[in-house]
């Protein structure tokens, strides 16, 4: 079995397994109770975890609110800063290509006493040129903006057709009108360069799981200096993550978020180029032996779309029954991309695609155990799984 799903979730690292045992079967304490050695090991872990995660996108230790993942992270950034500024303002600004994590909260605010406006992003038609398909043009943000806006959330990378946002550019125009500025950068942080300062922004969230650490636990940096961010907790209790997120932390966990981290850093930019070279190869494999298929996102280029990433759409075959005739190939259908809605993606349809064409496509996500071999054999599968369906069509 190839395993072309990186996105959704990624193989742990046998390295990140081997930091995190310790603090299963030895070093057990609750990071809270320091009054006794275990307590204190546990502690001391999880704060030099902290410190390293912290270094990896340019913030400070106590900016750091572990989490149980990006949705949590998310929902505490969006739900938590709109609960605290309500005086101020009510009116939030995000993209129509945001992960669920992101519409979901947002929904539920507007559904209450909020306003949201959804950007649009560049459509296929209009971008062929510039081959921006999925970008967000800053200057709809700057057009967006009110007396009342609180908040405005964008990612760094998209999940389905990887396309980087520029958020630098975002971030300045959000700092002059004085509006705070959330990322969801779950796809991005290891796989390019995140620095917070650099990128401007005021709320980050990020996952372990999507960068070879565990599942269950994720982080979000929340700016303490120039401005300091306030918001409501969401999960109340022991008061630990200084009030931001009571519960008791996961030391395995987040010890194994820090070592992932750390691997991530230290094998950017090789990692990250030998990812692209193996796109490169798929996207000419499956363009050699299929006809009629169509780059769904922008052009492959370091500086526009995640290395790891590719989505194509074959035109006149069901994304699902090609997911059925593929043996021994994981990747994502564009029929079914959230659990949760059995719709064509609204990435995709957001790019100005039809329906048809969203459900046709493939999302390849490439990652870190991924070879050259298994390259070479997934577009032969692809292939054979086309060419068989597109025969039973015309028969
Ligand atoms: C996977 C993902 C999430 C959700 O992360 P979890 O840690 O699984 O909750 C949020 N946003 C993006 C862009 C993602 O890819």
């Amino acid at each position: 079995m190839i395993y072309l799903d990186n996105h959704a979730t990624t193989r742990v690292d046998p390295r990140v397994v081997d930091a995190m045992l310790p603090f299963f079967l030895e070093a057990y304490g609750n990071a809270g109770s320091v009054g006794h050695a275990f307590g204190e090991t546990a502690s001391e872990a999880v704060e030099q975890s902290r410190a390293a995660i912290a270094a990896g996108i340019g913030a400070e230790p106590r900016e750091i609110v572990f989490t149980s993942g990006a949705t949590e992270g998310n929902n505490l950034a969006i739900r938590g800063v709109a609960e605290r500024t309500r005086r101020r303002g009510n009116h939030l600004v995000s993209v129509q290509t945001e992960h669920q994590a992101v519409l979901g909260p947002l929904a539920r605010l507007a559904k209450r006493d909020c306003e949201v406006t959804l950007l649009e992003v560049e459509h296929h038609s209009s971008a062929p040129a510039s081959d921006r398909a999925g970008w967000l043009d800053p200057q709809k943000v700057a057009d967006a903006l009110r007396d009342d806006t609180v908040l405005v959330s964008v990612m760094l990378a998209n999940n389905e057709i990887g396309v980087i946002q520029p958020l630098t550019e975002i971030g300045t125009i959000c700092r002059e009108r004085g509006v705070l500025l959330h990322c969801d950068a779950t796809q991005a942080v290891g796989k390019i360069p995140v620095d917070v300062q650099q990128l401007r922004v005021d709320l980050m969230s990020f996952s372990a799981h999507k960068i070879y650490g565990p599942k269950g636990v994720g982080a979000l940096y929340v700016r303490r200096r120039d401005p300091i961010v306030r918001l409501e907790p969401l999960i109340i209790g022991g008061g630990q993550e200084a009030g931001r997120r009571s519960g008791t932390l996961n030391t395995p966990g987040i010890v194994g978020f820090a070592a992932a981290l750390d691997l991530c850093m230290a094998e950017l930019p090789a990692e990250a180029q030998r990812q692209a070279d193996l796109r490169d190869k798929l996207w000419a494999g499956l363009r050699q032996q299929i006809e009629n298929l169509q780059l769904c996102g922008p052009k492959l280029d370091a500086s526009s779309r995640l290395p790891g990433n590719l989505n194509v759409s074959f035109g006149d075959v069901d994304g699902e029954a090609l997911q059925m005739a593929m043996n021994g190939l994981a990747v994502s259908s564009g029929a079914s991309c959230a659990s949760t809605d059995p719709g064509p993606s609204h990435v995709l349809l957001a790019l100005g695609m039809n329906e048809d064409q969203a459900r046709s496509s493939l999302r390849f996500g490439l990652g870190r155990f991924n070879n050259e071999d298994e390259i070479e054999r997934a577009s032969g599968i692809v292939a054979r799984a086309i060419q068989k369906l597109r025969k039973i069509a015309s028969d």
